[in-house]
């Protein structure tokens, strides 16, 4: 993404007075980064033809625009048009929205390692949290220890499960289990699929009879995003055996170029509904085009950021400890509630990911800058828990009084005194600039009431 930004931006900022040579020169640069985010030459070839008519035979004032504006203008044509791209709306794939009361079955096909094991609990985890009754089904007899993996996960999530230790056909397995959710009324049957390495004759077949067995309304293909080119190519294949209505994008989170998944969609003319961002179960969401150019093209996405901060604000905990702030009030244990909030809410890297500027600004590297935020939280709560009641509800000017007490939680906590002052420094300075803030604001209504 970063590469994106920074060709579009030199070649802006480079581009002279001729608005056909500054246009040519931006999708030269802009070309040679989307391919090497892995978008497929023979759609950036034909993106490159469709801006250029656009910026310029579109409307000859171009030409004539402001550098900024035109600047402007030229992001947003790049933008509209990668959207395009994915967004299949005027497809003939309707969106599929499953209708309550009745048993809609959904089949997952995809490589082994795609992921999709992980992603069916996460589905299902969503559906369930929209009021459907739902459940898993474990179809994979090929991998030993597949049915183990879902069971674990459907428990975690509360979710009822079905599979077999002994049963060594898929297809029967995934008939009884969609059987018997349907005659319990199930609304939603998720049915998981084994994978294999490669491509073989033999998984499409066991998917062809899995399918015919259970009918799906809807067939999911799970893309790993870290695939690269390879992703148009599998995509088209699985198409052939399978007709599946939507594409569910998992590990968006590593360093995926995501360019990749351009090409699958339009390879299989098909669009993507979710992408998985983590391991965990909640790491999921809906996809967006947009959210998904703006990071691939280094815009940031203020969007996803806007929600993250709107969650916190309904927080309970996050208004308490903004009144205690507000009162001037604060103690370790609201230091260390924001914390938790802050990492709660994803992880610092995601959210440099979300802000313009802000990665590049970190030097770049979100999978370090991860690695030591996620090892900076761990550290900060195992110092917290070692301090005792007394310690957590004051304001930390009782270390400096009687510094053995650092030594006792350095101790406790597997760190050192330094790491200990550090974190009670770290918390006063957070203090002081609350401080100032509200001294400045009370000045501000100061000068407020004196006019
Ligand atoms: P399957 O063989 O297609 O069923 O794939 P699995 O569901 O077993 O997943 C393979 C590996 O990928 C596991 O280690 C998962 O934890 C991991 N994984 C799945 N989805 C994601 C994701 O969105 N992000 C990350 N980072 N890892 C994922
Ligand atoms: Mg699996």
């Amino acid at each position: 993404g970063k590469k994106i930004s920074n060709a579009v931006n030199g070649a802006l900022n480079n581009s002279n007075d001729d608005f056909v040579a500054s246009v040519d020169n931006m999708l030269k640069a802009i070309s040679t980064a989307l391919l090497q985010n892995d978008v497929n030459i023979k759609l950036v070839s034909s993106l490159r033809s469709s801006i250029r008519n656009k910026l310029i035979n579109g409307s000859s004032d171009n030409a004539s625009l402001p550098q900024q504006q035109r600047k402007n203008l030229i992001q947003k044509t790049v933008f509209d048009e990668l959207c395009n791209l994915i967004d299949c709306k005027s497809s003939t794939v309707q969106e599929f929205k499953p209708r309550k009361r009745t048993s809609n079955v959904i089949m997952f096909v995809g490589l082994q390692g795609a992921g999709k094991t992980t992603t069916c609990t996460k589905l299902a985890v969503y559906y369930a949290s929209k009021g459907f009754k739902v459940g898993l089904v474990c179809a994979d007899t090929f991998r030993a220890g597949a049915f183990d993996q879902l069971k674990q996960n459907a428990i975690k999530a509360n979710i009822p499960f079905y599979g077999s230790y002994s049963e060594p056909s898929p297809v029967k397995v995934a008939m009884e289990g969609v059987a018997k959710f349907k005659k319990e009324k199930f609304e939603i049957i998720i049915v998981d699929t084994s994978g294999r390495h490669q491509q073989e004759e033999s998984l499409f077949e066991e998917m062809i009879e899995i399918s015919n067995a259970v009918k799906p309304n809807q067939t999911l293909m799970v893309l790993d995003a870290s695939i690269g080119q390879v992703a148009e190519q599998q995509a088209k294949a699985f198409k052939e055996s399978s007709d599946f209505g939507s594409i569910i994008l998992t590990k968006m989170d590593g360093h995926a170029k995501g360019g990749g998944a351009i090409s699958a969609v339009a390879a299989s003319q098909t669009p993507i509904s979710f992408i998985g961002t983590g391991e965990h179960i909640h790491d999921f969401e809906k996809f967006s085009p947009q959210s998904f150019i703006k990071k691939m093209l280094g815009l940031g996405d203020i969007d996803s950021l806007k929600d993250m901060m709107e969650s916190v604000k309904h927080d309970k905990v996050a208004q308490e400890v903004q009144e205690n702030m507000r009162q001037g009030k604060l103690t370790l244990l609201d230091f260390r509630k924001q914390m938790e909030m802050v990492s709660r809410m994803g992880s610092m890297a995601k959210m440099t990911q979300a802000i313009p500027g802000l990665s590049d600004m970190m030097g770049g590297n979100s999978e370090q800058l991860m690695q030591s935020t996620n090892q900076m939280f761990k550290t900060l709560f195992y110092i917290m828990d070692s301090m005792t009641k007394k310690e957590l509800n004051s304001d930390g000017s009782i270390f400096f009084k009687e510094p053995s007490r650092m030594a006792r939680v350095a101790r406790g906590s597997g760190t050192s005194v330094g790491e200990v002052e550090g974190l009670i420094q770290q918390f006063h300075q957070m203090g002081s600039m609350m401080n100032s803030n509200a001294q400045r604001k009370l000045h501000q209504e100061d000068l407020m009431a004196a006019n």
